[in-house]
């Protein structure tokens, strides 16, 4: 027998468990012992040592440690292991740093896992998916990802989309009723719920009869997903970059050792000095390093609530222009409470915050009782068409579930009406809410098997479907003038900036169909909910400090018109000739015609989830890079076709997750600010040290160039290169990653996203400053051989300090985009810390007898120290009075 062959009670039996109490500890504890995890097996992955020998295969440190081979054999034992050591240790920080973005990148995947909703030991619990047992029961609602395969065992409109299997992407509705048929594919078990397949609409529970690799999907290991890491757009740039890079490098390093050749220099040193230059000054690295510089922003964003899901977002993030945004729960609370009724043709106030259940009902300056007539069945109905339940914890009450009911909940408590009040009822039929249909029905019968529907949702979508209302004497038929003043009503709270929701019953008979299309209409008028929702506080402030970088916020709202409009104005959203578009306006506009106002647009109200995607394209259109918030199923297109797609870590679906770049932990509209803060930033500091880098190896190349033109001795010997390229150029330049953003960025226009790396002067500097490094350098070498010709380690010496020195210098030049003294240079610990290990590395290599034949180097004077701190600062100095940013 199959699983979709079985009733309920024989899986229940089979499986040792009740639906309705789920496992114990004890069982899910056994059985994932038996079974393991509840995971597609993880692919292979690479090994440590394949990670550590991938620091050496670049080539041209092969050839350089080919070439200290040859000296060592050449008895030139010193130098050789000297170059060893080095290139060890280079890959050795190599391997740490691809370890680290590599754990960070770990880290990640496991935030961003899906979480299944399972019933264990009578309580609903959410999990992470991977815990899932055979047996264990689990709720499926519109937008999750199915977590295992399931028997469906209660399904209410339930319908999922099952292409990752069959390849089918037309939904299939899924019932709870076993199937006699033999051999039935995957696509015909209409009672069975895939692993992997998605929720596209309705609710249901299942059993899960198999988990990890036992699932269908396991089975299909081809559609296994491919995890393999696409590079990001900067990481692609520099790595042609790179090509071009190496190639002017090798070119610039071997028209030094052509030069000194002829110049009379033995051409084995020259071989092994071109070499290590060359392993010095290719920056092929880069590629590298911007992966590490990425994968630490990265963390530095989960601090900040916000999980990247693709590297490349944080780039994109860095030129958002707009953010659009949902209001409920993004830009506001997403606590509702009742504040106004409106029943009989008169607004009743409840007073009473949040989800405290005191609270009272007036009239005017008259308190209200149950006896107010219509009030206690409006308030009934609201609970019985209602989807949350109410929690006491530590004295509180939670709402669980979704607030806009748990509000209806609380109301009704006010009013002394209890849940014992509902079990009265039963729920015959549900037609779950969605934001395209902007409202929810429950079919409910109760003790004497009187059956009638309840209606809620936006009143513009209710009202229509209303042929009559209550009123104190009873009901009657709706006429124009009774519609005008409900709409009356429905301004009235909604200018507020109340969320309104209306609600409606009629009366049904055994007899009539619940599957009609018309079930929902004819309804009898009972009256509005105006709720209201405070914005976060930490909102109106982000939205600010968001313009002010040249970021537009737009607010989308399911809400009426009316209620976006006075919270957006409350948010300081709206400036005063901006628009705000409707839904059924946006119906009936094209792209282009959208695109001309919708630079002037700043909310879009009663829109549904189809609109966002018009929204995207069309300012997309206009150029800008957008963000876009989402939560729900039918948000995820929008999300995908968006530039940075952003989905809610609490309350968003798997699907909408999946299809993101960036998840909010906390659902918070602020935490979209910090992180196109963090990713300018990051991109900032990716600049900073490709600046630092580029214009140091510039430097090397050229003091060995000019001094090769000039006829001099080398002014540098290899180890002395290789040393400036671990120690100089590694740990200040892992420091200018963790910098801080410098005062202004968020007070500059966002980047365009078409813009190179070198734009904005970075270039010009990049040449200016290293012209100048090589320069001071070889000035200084000048000066310390004409002193004292017969002492070439001498003059090496104080041309080796004076590059360090002013690379060291240079380092804080590079945290600024105006000059060196822009900024304090002790703001960044790490690089103060950074730049005095790699000073105290120099003096060691300069003062410790044992370390001087290694290195070539002597003991400098504090006079020669003097010139070298005069000619090192000089590079960034020189520069330092030219505050303008370019
Ligand atoms: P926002 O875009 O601001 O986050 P939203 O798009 O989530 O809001 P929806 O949840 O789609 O807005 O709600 C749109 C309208 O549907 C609401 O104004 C309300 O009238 C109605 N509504 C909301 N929740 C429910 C519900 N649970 N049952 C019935 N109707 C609802």
């Amino acid at each position: 027998m199959k699983w979709y062959q079985l009733d309920v009670e024989r899986i229940e039996q089979k499986l040792h468990v009740t639906a309705n109490r789920g496992l114990t500890d004890k069982q899910v504890e056994q059985r994932r012992k038996q079974y393991g995890e509840n995971v597609l097996e993880a692919q292979k992955q690479t090994s440590r040592w394949l990670i550590f020998l991938k620091q050496f295969q670049d080539f041209m440190v092969l050839v350089l440690l080919a070439a200290t081979l040859i000296a060592g054999l050449l008895g030139e034992y010193i130098d050789a292991i000297a170059i060893m050591v080095i290139v060890l240790v280079n890959g050795v920080i190599g391997f740490f740093q691809e370890q680290k973005a590599e754990k960070s990148l770990e880290k990640l995947k496991e935030l961003s896992a899906p979480m299944a909703h399972v019933l264990r030991n009578g309580h609903w619990e959410k999990i992470s998916s991977r815990d899932i047992v055979i047996g264990d029961i689990v709720r499926l609602q519109s937008g999750d990802r199915v977590p295992a395969d399931l028997r469906i065992v209660q399904s209410s409109s339930l319908e999922t989309e099952e292409s990752a299997l069959t390849g089918e992407s037309l939904p299939v509705t899924k019932h709870a009723t076993a199937i006699t048929a033999d051999e039935l594919d995957p696509q015909d078990q209409a009672n069975m719920g895939f692993m992997g397949t998605m929720v596209t609409r309705g609710s249901g529970i299942g059993i899960v009869v198999g988990t990890g690799m036992d699932t269908v999907m396991g089975q299909i290991a081809s559609l296994m997903v491919n995890t393999k890491k696409l590079p990001t757009p900067l990481e692609r740039k520099l790595a042609e970059l790179g090509k071009i890079l190496i190639f002017v490098s090798l070119i610039l390093t071997a028209l030094v050792v052509i030069l000194g050749v002829i110049q009379g220099h033995q051409i084995y040193h020259m071989f092994l000095a071109g070499v290590s230059l060359a392993v010095a000054a290719i920056p092929e690295g880069l590629p590298a390093i911007v992966t590490v510089a990425l994968a630490l922003g990265v963390q530095r964003m989960i601090r900040r609530k916000a999980i990247v899901r693709k590297l490349s977002a944080v780039e994109t993030l860095g030129c958002a222009s707009v953010i659009c945004s949902d209001k409920t729960g993004t830009m506001t609370e997403n606590k509702m409470t009742v504040k106004e009724i409106y029943v009989n043709g008169n607004h009743l106030y409840v007073t009473g915050d949040g989800y405290d259940t005191r609270g009272d009902y007036f009239l005017g300056e008259r308190k209200v009782n149950e006896e107010h007539p219509n009030l206690e069945s409006m308030l009934l109905y609201g609970m019985l068409c209602n989807n949350s339940s109410l929690q006491v914890k530590k004295g509180k009450y939670l709402v669980d579930g979704d607030p806009t009911d748990g509000a209806l909940l609380i109301a009704a408590r006010k009013m002394g009406i209890s849940a014992s009040e509902g079990e009265r009822y039963r729920v015959v039929k549900e037609l779950p809410f969605d934001s395209d249909r902007k409202r929810m029905s429950v079919v409910v019968e109760d003790d004497n098997q009187m059956r009638f529907l309840v209606t809620k949702g936006a009143p513009e979508v209710l009202l229509p479907r209303c042929s009559f209302h209550v009123q104190e004497h009873g009901r009657q038929v709706m006429k124009e003038q009774d519609k005008g003043r409900i709409e009356q009503a429905i301004n009235h709270m909604a200018n507020k900036a109340m969320r309104t929701l209306a609600i409606g019953m009629k009366p049904l008979s055994k007899e009539d169909s619940l599957d009609a299309p018309l079930l929902e209409n004819d309804l009898t008028f009972f009256g509005l909910y105006g709720m209201i929702d405070p914005p976060r506080k930490e909102v109106k402030p982000a939205i600010e400090e968001c313009r002010q970088a040249g970021i537009k916020t737009v607010m989308i709202t399911g809400d009426h018109v009316k209620t976006a409009r006075a919270i957006a104005e409350n948010l300081n959203i709206l400036p005063e000739n901006g628009k705000v578009l409707e839904g059924r306006q946006l119906n009936q506009m094209s792209v282009s015609e959208l695109e001309d106002i919708i630079d002037d647009t700043y909310v879009f109200a009663r829109v549904t989830p189809e609109h966002k995607l018009k929204i995207v394209k069309a300012f997309q259109q206009r150029g800008h890079v957008v963000a876009m918030t989402g939560d729900g199923v039918n948000d995820a297109p929008a999300i995908k076709a968006s530039d940075i797609g952003i989905s809610m870590g609490r309350s968003g679906t798997d699907v909408t997750k999946e299809a993101s770049s960036l998840i909010l932990m906390d659902d918070n509209f602020a935490t979209i600010k910090s992180a196109i803060k963090e990713g300018r930033n990051i991109y900032e500091n990716i600049r900073k040290f490709i600046r630092y880098i580029l214009a140091s190896n510039v430097g090397e190349i050229l003091v060995m160039l000019f001094a090769m033109l000039l006829a001099l001795p080398l002014p540098l010997v290899p180890v002395q290169i290789l040393w400036v390229n671990l120690v100089t150029d590694g740990l200040p330049a892992m420091a200018l990653g963790m910098d801080k953003a410098e005062g202004d960025s968020m007070r500059r226009k966002p980047r365009d996203p078409k813009e190179g790396v070198f734009a904005n002067g970075l270039g010009y500097r990049i040449v200016t400053r290293g012209f100048l490094i090589g320069t001071v350098t070889l000035i200084t070498f000048m000066l310390a051989y004409q002193d004292n010709p017969d002492n070439l380690i001498y003059a090496q010496t104080v041309a080796f300090t004076t590059l360090v020195m002013s690379q060291l210098i240079h380092v804080f030049d590079c945290r600024s985009e105006h000059s060196v003294f822009a900024r304090n240079p002790f703001e960044n610990m790490y690089l103060v810390m950074a730049v005095l290990s790699s000073l105290l590395l120099l003096l060691v290599v300069i003062y410790w007898e044992p370390l001087q034949p290694i290195f070539h180097t002597t003991a400098l004077s504090l006079r020669d120290w003097m010139l070298i701190l005069v000619f090192g600062s000089l590079p960034s100095v020189l520069f330092g009075f030219n505050t303008k940013r370019r």
